[in-house]
């Protein structure tokens, strides 16, 4: 039955490819200490790697999803070049996860070698806050990445909060009103116990239906249907005045979607990863020297049969060395 249910989801493979574990932010949920274990850049995977490894799971499982992550994925040089190379593989839905800041420089030059959309890190709106959580004076580029990806086109673009009690939690409307203005959906992120994000997690968790119940004082929340994979429950919101959109909660914590999850994850160096919560991973390094693409798969249905079963977190590693 289990083994069924993998088919499907394999049917709807979505990979997460990270290409560095460097970031500029040291987000505190995120990010081990500047001096911590994130110095492999000479050990990640070279972009011809990358484009073999996501030609083999195309041809096995027609893959239609990519989303480039990190790490902070814009400060690796070159990117537009392996975005370009995938693109012109003809995956429909390829995408981004950035923190935004080079995103003013990047956008037109990204939209232009075929990224489709961004999701961007938004964790507060105020100066202080955001880099009391991300250890970066760069709010004013990230806002200005957010217009310049809209300006290109690069949407739906979706941000992405990381709710921190304590810390963001009581800013969730003033970003919600930010992103419904701006035509972009917000994601409501429950922290994870990951990586750095264990000890934060003791004091700083809230959940997705707390904060939902804090916001439904303000906004008013319709659930919309969930599609196959899919790991944010949307709803369309309407606030104070015409401003309408959609809103969405990911809630890893307390109401997981471990049962609909399609993802695949790859680290920068080269690890395959079937469930984010466990710590587990596979090389597929030394199988991409001479590609066999039914070497690959065998790896693939392996670290898919790991996802978890129950609700608990063995992760240990940074979500920043994995891959958000
Ligand atoms: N640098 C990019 C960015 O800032 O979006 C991409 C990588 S980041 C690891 C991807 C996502 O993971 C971000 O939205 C981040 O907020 C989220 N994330 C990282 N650690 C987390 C944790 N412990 N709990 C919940 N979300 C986390």
């Amino acid at each position: 039955m289990i083994a069924f249910r993998h088919q499907t989801l394999l049917q709807e493979l979505s990979l997460r490819l990270s290409v560095t574990d460097h970031c500029q932010m040291r987000c505190r949920y995120c990010v081990p200490s500047l001096d911590g274990d994130m110095c492999r850049q000479t050990n990640i995977l070279t972009y011809e790697e990358i484009v073999t490894l996501v030609r083999c799971l195309q041809e096995r499982f027609d893959l239609r999803k990519l989303r480039i992550t990190g790490g902070e994925p814009l400060v690796r040089p070159g990117l537009e070049r392996l975005i370009g190379e995938v693109s012109a593989l003809g995956i429909p839905d390829l995408a981004l996860t950035t923190n935004g800041i080079r995103l003013p420089q990047l956008a037109r030059t990204l939209k232009k070698a075929g990224l489709r959309r961004v999701n961007i890190s938004l964790d507060s709106l105020s100066p202080d806050t955001f880099r009391s959580l991300t250890g970066s004076a760069a709010l004013r580029q990230v806002i200005e990445g957010i217009d310049a990806a809209l300006a290109c086109d690069l949407r739906p673009v979706k941000l992405n909060m990381v709710v921190v009690g304590g810390v963001n939690d009581a800013e969730a409307g003033e970003l919600l009103d930010f992103a419904l203005r701006r035509g972009c959906e917000l994601r409501f992120i429950e922290l994870m116990p990951i990586g750095p994000g264990r000890r934060l997690f003791e004091t700083g968790f809230v959940s997705s239906e707390a904060l939902r119940l804090q916001l439904e004082k303000t906004f008013e929340f319709s659930a919309l249907e969930t599609t196959l994979g899919s790991s944010a429950r949307r709803y369309r919101v309407s606030g104070a005045g015409a401003c309408t959109g959609s809103a969405g909660f990911i809630s890893a914590c307390s109401n997981p979607f471990c049962h609909d999850c399609t993802r695949l994850r790859v680290t920068a160096d080269g690890r395959l990863l079937g469930c984010l919560a466990r710590q587990s991973g596979y090389g597929v390094r030394e199988l991409l020297k001479s590609p066999d693409p039914a070497a690959i798969e065998r790896v693939v249905r392996r670290a898919f049969s790991e996802k978890r079963s129950d609700l608990t977190f063995t992760q240990h590693t940074a979500m920043a060395s994995i891959g958000g």
